[in-house]
């Protein structure tokens, strides 16, 4: 059993969070320390650690992720000119909250990706 971060939490709106969005399967809140205008986290309801412990069950759900993302940008008005979505992976991919999550930046032109 994977250990509930504070994520979880904001899930279970048991600690304050910019919520913008949530369903059966997925909550979407703005990101504590905003590396764009608009920083969104989307992130399943479900814990699920890291890229590495997606199931094929999980499927739909993830994919919720992106239709999510999609709204969100265009309601935070981001979506015309650009934006960018990422998930780290464990500590080489730079991950520090161990919750899956989509970041979704935008509001700024973000440049070439680089790493
Ligand atoms: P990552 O490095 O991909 O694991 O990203 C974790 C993100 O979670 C960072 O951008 C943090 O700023 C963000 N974060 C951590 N705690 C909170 C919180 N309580 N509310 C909103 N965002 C958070």
């Amino acid at each position: 059993m994977a250990e509930e971060t504070i994520f979880s939490k904001i899930i279970r709106k048991e600690i304050p969070a910019d919520v913008l969005y949530q369903d059966d399967l997925v909550t979407a809140f703005r990101d504590i320390n905003p590396r764009a205008p608009s920083h969104i986290l989307i992130i399943p309801n479900k814990l699920i650690p890291t890229v590495n412990q997606i199931e094929a069950d999980d499927e739909v759900m993830m994919g919720r992720l992106f239709t999510v993302a999609r709204k969100l940008a265009e309601k935070e008005g981001v979506a015309e000119n650009g934006y960018r979505l990422i998930v780290n992976c464990n500590p080489h991919g730079g991950q520090e909250v161990y919750h899956v999550h989509m970041h979704l930046l935008g509001g700024r032109p973000l440049g070439p990706m680089l790493v």
